[in-house]
């Protein structure tokens, strides 16, 4: 950011608490250059107890993970974690329940998972998913197929 998104004057470089920082000299806005996209994430369950994950199309292909994304803004947490849900699956998820948050600085990448529950209906084809599959335990799927170390990391918290 160069310029003061409140007054629009330029922004000087600062050292504040050992952070490089941008300033306002006008208005004393602040630029803490620690912005992260906020991914809604569902863990849902089928009234038999299987977790629905997706398989990934695209630069990912064949990948294994939750189904999720990102919030836009205007969206509440959980109307993102619904929305995302229907669009890569087809399927009405509910009774969200906040489970754990996960941050993954590197990609700038803040994780907020619910817990829900999932009807098995038909899985709609659409443009990140080829598939939705329906585990008992993680050794229904080989560890090489996880999309990464939050996917595995939350199939081990959620003790699955
Ligand atoms: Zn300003």
């Amino acid at each position: 950011m160069n310029f003061c998104p409140n007054c629009g004057t330029k922004l000087s470089s600062k050292i504040i608490d050992n952070s490089s920082v941008k300033t306002c000299n006008s208005c004393g806005y602040i630029d803490w250059d620690n912005w992260v996209n906020i991914s809604c994430v569902v863990a849902a369950y089928t009234d038999n107890d299987e977790l629905l994950l997706v398989r990934l199309k695209g630069k990912e292909q064949g990948k294994i993970t939750f189904p999720g994304g990102y919030r836009e803004l205007g969206e509440s947490l959980i109307q993102a974690a619904q929305r995302e849900f229907f669009e890569e699956t087809g399927m009405k998820v509910d009774q969200l329940k906040l489970f754990k948050t996960y941050t993954k600085d590197e990609q700038r990448l803040v994780w907020i998972v619910y817990r829900g529950k999932v009807k098995k209906t038909d899985f709609i084809e659409n443009s990140e998913v080829s598939e939705v599959i329906f585990i008992k335990n993680i050794k229904d799927i080989s560890p090489n197929e996880l999309r990464g170390k939050l996917t595995k990391q939350l199939l081990d918290d959620l003790n699955v």
